[in-house]
Protein backbone atom coordinates (compact mmCIF):
# COMPACT_ATOMS: atom_id res chain seq x y z
CA UNK A 1 0.00 0.00 0.00
CA UNK A 2 1.00 3.57 -1.16
CA UNK A 3 1.39 6.46 1.46
CA UNK A 4 -1.13 9.36 0.68
CA UNK A 5 -1.18 11.35 3.45
CA UNK A 6 0.59 12.20 7.14
CA UNK A 7 -0.25 14.50 9.76
CA UNK A 8 1.07 14.82 13.56
CA UNK A 9 -1.38 16.58 15.79
CA UNK A 10 -0.76 17.89 19.32
CA UNK A 11 -3.83 16.92 21.51
CA UNK A 12 -6.50 19.19 22.97
CA UNK A 13 -5.33 17.53 26.66
CA UNK A 14 -7.54 18.91 29.63
CA UNK A 15 -5.76 17.34 32.27
CA UNK A 16 -2.63 19.20 32.59
CA UNK A 17 -1.46 18.33 35.69
CA UNK A 18 -0.92 15.62 37.24
CA UNK A 19 -1.45 14.21 33.42
CA UNK A 20 2.09 12.73 32.66
CA UNK A 21 1.69 12.68 28.89
CA UNK A 22 0.76 16.77 28.83
CA UNK A 23 3.97 16.70 30.94
CA UNK A 24 5.96 14.89 27.93
CA UNK A 25 4.15 16.71 24.76
CA UNK A 26 2.95 13.36 23.49
CA UNK A 27 2.09 13.42 20.13
CA UNK A 28 -0.24 11.99 17.88
CA UNK A 29 0.70 10.85 14.36
CA UNK A 30 -1.86 9.96 11.49
CA UNK A 31 -0.66 7.95 8.09
CA UNK A 32 -3.36 7.10 5.66
CA UNK A 33 -3.26 5.07 2.53
CA UNK A 34 -4.14 4.50 -0.94
CA UNK A 35 -6.14 1.07 0.65
CA UNK A 36 -8.11 3.70 2.67
CA UNK A 37 -6.37 1.79 5.81
CA UNK A 38 -4.92 4.52 8.46
CA UNK A 39 -2.55 3.36 11.13
CA UNK A 40 -1.71 6.03 14.24
CA UNK A 41 1.28 6.58 16.54
CA UNK A 42 2.59 8.42 19.60
CA UNK A 43 5.37 10.17 19.55
CA UNK A 44 6.91 13.18 21.59
CA UNK A 45 8.40 16.41 21.45
CA UNK A 46 5.07 18.63 21.45
CA UNK A 47 4.73 21.12 18.92
CA UNK A 48 8.19 21.24 17.70
CA UNK A 49 8.08 17.58 16.81
CA UNK A 50 4.36 18.26 14.78
CA UNK A 51 6.07 20.45 12.27
CA UNK A 52 9.40 18.06 11.69
CA UNK A 53 6.48 15.42 11.25
CA UNK A 54 4.01 17.98 8.81
CA UNK A 55 6.64 20.04 7.08
CA UNK A 56 9.97 17.68 7.05
CA UNK A 57 8.69 14.00 7.34
CA UNK A 58 5.37 14.22 5.16
CA UNK A 59 7.30 15.46 1.90
CA UNK A 60 9.59 12.04 2.52
CA UNK A 61 6.47 9.66 3.33
CA UNK A 62 4.41 10.40 0.56
CA UNK A 63 3.87 7.96 -1.98
CA UNK A 64 6.21 5.24 -0.13
CA UNK A 65 5.13 1.42 -0.56
CA UNK A 66 5.03 -0.26 3.23
CA UNK A 67 3.80 -4.07 2.66
CA UNK A 68 6.39 -5.41 4.49
CA UNK A 69 8.59 -4.79 8.02
CA UNK A 70 11.54 -4.09 6.33
CA UNK A 71 9.71 -1.26 4.17
CA UNK A 72 9.17 -0.06 7.74
CA UNK A 73 13.11 -0.21 8.60
CA UNK A 74 14.18 1.35 5.30
CA UNK A 75 11.43 4.17 5.84
CA UNK A 76 13.01 4.53 9.51
CA UNK A 77 16.56 5.19 8.64
CA UNK A 78 15.50 7.17 5.46
CA UNK A 79 13.68 9.60 7.94
CA UNK A 80 16.81 9.34 10.62
CA UNK A 81 19.17 10.41 7.45
CA UNK A 82 17.37 13.37 6.54
CA UNK A 83 16.97 14.62 9.60
CA UNK A 84 20.56 14.26 10.95
CA UNK A 85 21.84 17.81 10.59
CA UNK A 86 19.37 18.63 13.26
CA UNK A 87 18.32 15.69 14.33
CA UNK A 88 19.81 12.30 16.15
CA UNK A 89 18.31 12.85 19.42
CA UNK A 90 15.49 14.84 20.87
CA UNK A 91 12.50 16.22 19.32
CA UNK A 92 13.53 14.91 15.86
CA UNK A 93 13.58 11.41 16.98
CA UNK A 94 10.63 11.68 19.27
CA UNK A 95 8.87 12.96 15.99
CA UNK A 96 10.38 9.71 13.81
CA UNK A 97 8.81 7.59 16.49
CA UNK A 98 5.48 8.80 15.81
CA UNK A 99 5.68 7.97 12.55
CA UNK A 100 7.37 4.17 12.92
CA UNK A 101 4.74 3.48 15.49
CA UNK A 102 1.76 4.52 12.78
CA UNK A 103 3.77 2.60 10.04
CA UNK A 104 3.37 -0.57 12.24
CA UNK A 105 -0.06 -0.45 13.47
CA UNK A 106 -0.87 0.67 9.92
CA UNK A 107 1.02 -2.73 8.42
CA UNK A 108 -0.61 -4.92 11.22
CA UNK A 109 -3.61 -3.48 10.18
CA UNK A 110 -3.41 -4.56 6.81
CA UNK A 111 -2.48 -7.86 7.93
CA UNK A 112 -4.85 -8.76 10.25
CA UNK A 113 -2.33 -9.01 13.29
CA UNK A 114 -1.41 -7.62 16.56
CA UNK A 115 1.97 -5.80 16.51
CA UNK A 116 4.27 -8.23 18.74
CA UNK A 117 3.16 -10.94 15.79
CA UNK A 118 5.07 -8.87 13.46
CA UNK A 119 7.75 -8.28 15.45
CA UNK A 120 8.66 -11.95 16.50
CA UNK A 121 7.36 -14.85 18.34
CA UNK A 122 4.88 -13.94 21.26
CA UNK A 123 6.75 -15.36 24.10
CA UNK A 124 5.04 -13.71 26.84
CA UNK A 125 1.23 -14.28 27.71
CA UNK A 126 0.95 -11.28 29.43
CA UNK A 127 3.87 -9.07 31.59
CA UNK A 128 4.27 -8.52 34.99
CA UNK A 129 3.46 -4.89 35.29
CA UNK A 130 4.88 -2.68 38.03
CA UNK A 131 2.85 0.72 39.48
CA UNK A 132 4.51 4.22 39.14
CA UNK A 133 3.15 6.69 41.36
CA UNK A 134 2.35 7.75 45.17
CA UNK A 135 -0.87 5.91 45.98
CA UNK A 136 0.67 3.15 46.98
CA UNK A 137 -2.35 1.65 49.08
CA UNK A 138 -4.19 1.63 46.25
CA UNK A 139 -1.68 0.14 43.55
CA UNK A 140 -1.44 -2.81 46.36
CA UNK A 141 -5.54 -3.37 46.70
CA UNK A 142 -4.82 -3.25 43.09
CA UNK A 143 -3.29 -6.35 43.14
CA UNK A 144 0.50 -4.88 41.76
CA UNK A 145 3.12 -6.54 43.52
CA UNK A 146 5.65 -3.83 42.01
CA UNK A 147 6.00 -0.42 42.67
CA UNK A 148 7.98 2.05 42.09
CA UNK A 149 7.59 5.76 43.63
CA UNK A 150 9.20 9.15 42.39
CA UNK A 151 11.88 11.11 44.50
CA UNK A 152 13.26 14.54 44.47
CA UNK A 153 16.15 15.72 45.76
CA UNK A 154 15.98 19.38 47.44
CA UNK A 155 18.18 19.68 50.20
CA UNK A 156 19.50 17.07 53.15
CA UNK A 157 15.91 16.47 54.79
CA UNK A 158 15.24 14.35 51.22
CA UNK A 159 17.21 11.47 52.96
CA UNK A 160 14.56 11.19 55.26
CA UNK A 161 11.53 11.38 52.97
CA UNK A 162 13.32 8.31 50.81
CA UNK A 163 13.42 6.54 54.28
CA UNK A 164 9.75 6.75 54.62
CA UNK A 165 8.91 6.32 51.53
CA UNK A 166 10.53 2.98 51.08
CA UNK A 167 9.55 1.98 54.11
CA UNK A 168 5.52 2.76 53.72
CA UNK A 169 5.99 0.98 50.34
CA UNK A 170 7.72 -1.90 51.95
CA UNK A 171 5.06 -2.00 55.10
CA UNK A 172 1.94 -2.30 52.50
CA UNK A 173 3.48 -4.58 49.75
CA UNK A 174 5.84 -6.97 51.53
CA UNK A 175 9.23 -8.33 51.43
CA UNK A 176 8.53 -9.95 48.53
CA UNK A 177 7.58 -7.10 46.20
CA UNK A 178 9.55 -4.69 43.88
CA UNK A 179 10.12 -1.41 45.23
CA UNK A 180 12.55 1.06 42.87
CA UNK A 181 12.85 4.70 43.28
CA UNK A 182 12.97 7.40 40.10
CA UNK A 183 14.88 10.77 41.14
CA UNK A 184 14.62 12.20 37.24
CA UNK A 185 17.92 13.25 37.55
CA UNK A 186 17.16 15.23 40.90
CA UNK A 187 20.10 12.83 42.62
CA UNK A 188 23.81 13.32 42.16
CA UNK A 189 26.53 10.75 42.41
CA UNK A 190 27.74 11.30 46.13
CA UNK A 191 23.21 11.67 47.13
CA UNK A 192 22.95 8.18 45.49
CA UNK A 193 26.13 6.69 47.57
CA UNK A 194 24.38 8.03 50.38
CA UNK A 195 20.72 7.06 50.02
CA UNK A 196 22.12 3.58 48.76
CA UNK A 197 23.85 3.30 52.28
CA UNK A 198 20.31 4.68 53.92
CA UNK A 199 17.72 2.64 52.49
CA UNK A 200 20.07 -0.90 52.39
CA UNK A 201 17.47 -2.24 54.47
CA UNK A 202 14.56 -1.67 51.82
CA UNK A 203 16.80 -4.03 49.38
CA UNK A 204 15.49 -1.26 46.04
CA UNK A 205 15.49 -3.05 43.36
CA UNK A 206 16.82 0.10 40.73
CA UNK A 207 17.81 3.22 41.48
CA UNK A 208 16.84 5.05 37.82
CA UNK A 209 18.11 8.71 36.11
CA UNK A 210 19.56 8.98 38.86
CA UNK A 211 21.92 12.08 37.32
CA UNK A 212 22.33 13.71 33.95
CA UNK A 213 21.92 10.94 31.35
CA UNK A 214 25.36 12.33 29.89
CA UNK A 215 26.75 11.30 32.88
CA UNK A 216 28.06 8.05 31.90
CA UNK A 217 31.02 7.13 33.52
CA UNK A 218 29.46 8.52 36.65
CA UNK A 219 26.83 5.78 36.65
CA UNK A 220 28.77 3.56 35.30
CA UNK A 221 30.90 3.61 38.85
CA UNK A 222 27.72 3.72 40.75
CA UNK A 223 26.71 0.77 39.41
CA UNK A 224 29.79 -0.99 41.25
CA UNK A 225 29.18 1.08 44.48
CA UNK A 226 25.16 0.80 44.91
CA UNK A 227 25.13 -3.02 44.18
CA UNK A 228 23.00 -5.35 44.15
CA UNK A 229 20.18 -2.48 43.40
CA UNK A 230 20.30 -0.96 39.87
CA UNK A 231 21.40 1.75 38.32
CA UNK A 232 18.61 1.83 35.70
CA UNK A 233 18.02 4.67 33.12
CA UNK A 234 17.64 5.34 29.24
CA UNK A 235 14.20 6.99 28.85
CA UNK A 236 16.21 10.24 27.84
CA UNK A 237 18.73 8.16 24.96
CA UNK A 238 17.63 7.65 21.66
CA UNK A 239 17.75 5.29 18.80
CA UNK A 240 20.97 2.23 18.62
CA UNK A 241 23.53 5.01 18.06
CA UNK A 242 22.78 6.72 21.58
CA UNK A 243 22.84 3.08 23.31
CA UNK A 244 25.56 2.03 21.78
CA UNK A 245 27.56 4.68 24.17
CA UNK A 246 25.60 3.56 27.22
CA UNK A 247 27.01 -0.09 26.09
CA UNK A 248 30.30 1.36 25.52
CA UNK A 249 30.55 2.72 29.28
CA UNK A 250 28.63 -0.05 30.90
CA UNK A 251 26.59 2.75 32.27
CA UNK A 252 23.34 1.11 33.29
CA UNK A 253 22.45 -2.26 34.83
CA UNK A 254 18.84 -1.93 33.05
CA UNK A 255 17.74 -0.46 30.09
CA UNK A 256 14.70 1.94 30.16
CA UNK A 257 14.13 2.43 26.33
CA UNK A 258 10.90 4.94 25.60
CA UNK A 259 9.14 3.11 22.55
CA UNK A 260 7.44 6.53 22.00
CA UNK A 261 10.52 8.86 22.01
CA UNK A 262 13.58 6.66 21.31
CA UNK A 263 12.76 5.36 17.77
CA UNK A 264 9.90 3.40 17.76
CA UNK A 265 9.22 0.06 17.48
CA UNK A 266 12.34 -0.35 14.85
CA UNK A 267 14.59 1.54 17.32
CA UNK A 268 13.25 -1.19 20.31
CA UNK A 269 13.59 -4.39 18.86
CA UNK A 270 17.31 -3.32 17.81
CA UNK A 271 18.36 -2.20 21.07
CA UNK A 272 16.64 -4.86 22.76
CA UNK A 273 18.81 -7.17 20.32
CA UNK A 274 21.96 -4.94 21.70
CA UNK A 275 20.73 -5.55 25.14
CA UNK A 276 20.74 -9.02 24.99
CA UNK A 277 23.73 -9.94 23.30
CA UNK A 278 25.59 -8.30 26.44
CA UNK A 279 22.95 -10.06 29.17
CA UNK A 280 21.46 -6.20 30.13
CA UNK A 281 17.56 -6.65 31.11
CA UNK A 282 15.12 -4.02 29.46
CA UNK A 283 12.08 -2.78 30.94
CA UNK A 284 10.82 -0.37 28.54
CA UNK A 285 9.41 3.52 30.06
CA UNK A 286 5.90 3.04 30.23
CA UNK A 287 6.01 -0.66 28.78
CA UNK A 288 2.35 -0.91 29.55
CA UNK A 289 1.43 0.92 27.20
CA UNK A 290 0.67 -0.66 23.71
CA UNK A 291 3.51 0.81 22.01
CA UNK A 292 6.05 -0.66 24.87
CA UNK A 293 3.77 -3.87 25.87
CA UNK A 294 3.88 -5.62 21.93
CA UNK A 295 7.39 -5.40 22.26
CA UNK A 296 7.98 -6.87 25.68
CA UNK A 297 5.39 -9.86 24.61
CA UNK A 298 7.33 -10.58 21.53
CA UNK A 299 10.91 -9.76 22.63
CA UNK A 300 13.72 -10.66 24.90
CA UNK A 301 12.44 -7.81 26.84
CA UNK A 302 12.49 -8.48 30.85
CA UNK A 303 8.75 -9.57 31.84
CA UNK A 304 8.30 -6.29 33.44
CA UNK A 305 5.87 -3.41 32.03
CA UNK A 306 5.38 -0.28 33.54
CA UNK A 307 2.08 1.39 34.34
CA UNK A 308 1.13 4.93 35.66
CA UNK A 309 -2.37 4.49 37.10
CA UNK A 310 -2.43 7.53 38.92
CA UNK A 311 -4.25 8.45 41.73
CA UNK A 312 -7.44 6.89 43.29
CA UNK A 313 -9.59 9.81 42.29
CA UNK A 314 -7.20 11.60 39.69
CA UNK A 315 -8.57 12.52 36.33
CA UNK A 316 -6.96 11.03 33.18
CA UNK A 317 -7.07 12.07 29.53
CA UNK A 318 -8.43 9.12 27.48
CA UNK A 319 -6.92 9.73 24.74
CA UNK A 320 -6.51 5.72 23.33
CA UNK A 321 -9.16 3.82 23.69
CA UNK A 322 -9.10 0.65 24.25
CA UNK A 323 -5.45 0.31 25.67
CA UNK A 324 -5.51 -3.12 27.78
CA UNK A 325 -5.56 -2.05 31.55
CA UNK A 326 -3.94 -4.57 34.15
CA UNK A 327 -5.59 -6.94 36.40
CA UNK A 328 -3.88 -8.84 39.62
CA UNK A 329 -0.97 -6.78 39.23
CA UNK A 330 -0.81 -8.09 35.60
CA UNK A 331 -1.56 -6.90 31.79
CA UNK A 332 -1.70 -8.12 28.10
CA UNK A 333 -2.07 -6.79 24.43
CA UNK A 334 -5.47 -7.62 23.04
CA UNK A 335 -5.52 -9.41 20.12
CA UNK A 336 -6.88 -7.11 17.71
CA UNK A 337 -5.04 -5.84 14.82
CA UNK A 338 -2.25 -2.96 15.15
CA UNK A 339 -1.99 -1.84 18.56
CA UNK A 340 -5.34 -2.07 19.48
CA UNK A 341 -6.32 1.08 20.47
CA UNK A 342 -8.02 3.68 18.46
CA UNK A 343 -7.61 7.48 19.06
CA UNK A 344 -10.19 9.81 20.44
CA UNK A 345 -10.93 11.63 17.98
CA UNK A 346 -12.46 14.54 20.33
CA UNK A 347 -8.89 14.90 22.05
CA UNK A 348 -7.80 15.80 18.53
MG1 LIG B 1 11.82 7.67 34.81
Amino acid sequence: MKITDVRAVYPKYKNVVPSWRTHFWQIVVRVETDQGIVGFGYGGGGVAAVEVVNRHFRELLLGKEIGNTEDIKKTWDLLYSASLPYGRKGIAIMALSGVDLALWDLLGKAEHSPVYELIGTRNKDSARSYATGTDVEWYSELGFTAHKFPHRWTSEKDISTAISTASNARNILGQEALVMIDTYMSWSFETTLQMSESLKDFNIYWFEDVVNPDALDAQSELRKLVAPTLIAGGEHEFTEYGYQEIARTSALGLWQPDITWCGGITSGIRIVEMAHSLGIPVSPHRGGEVWGLHLIVSSNCDNLAEVLPGTRNGNKDELWVGEPVPENGYIAPTEDPGFGVEVNEMLL
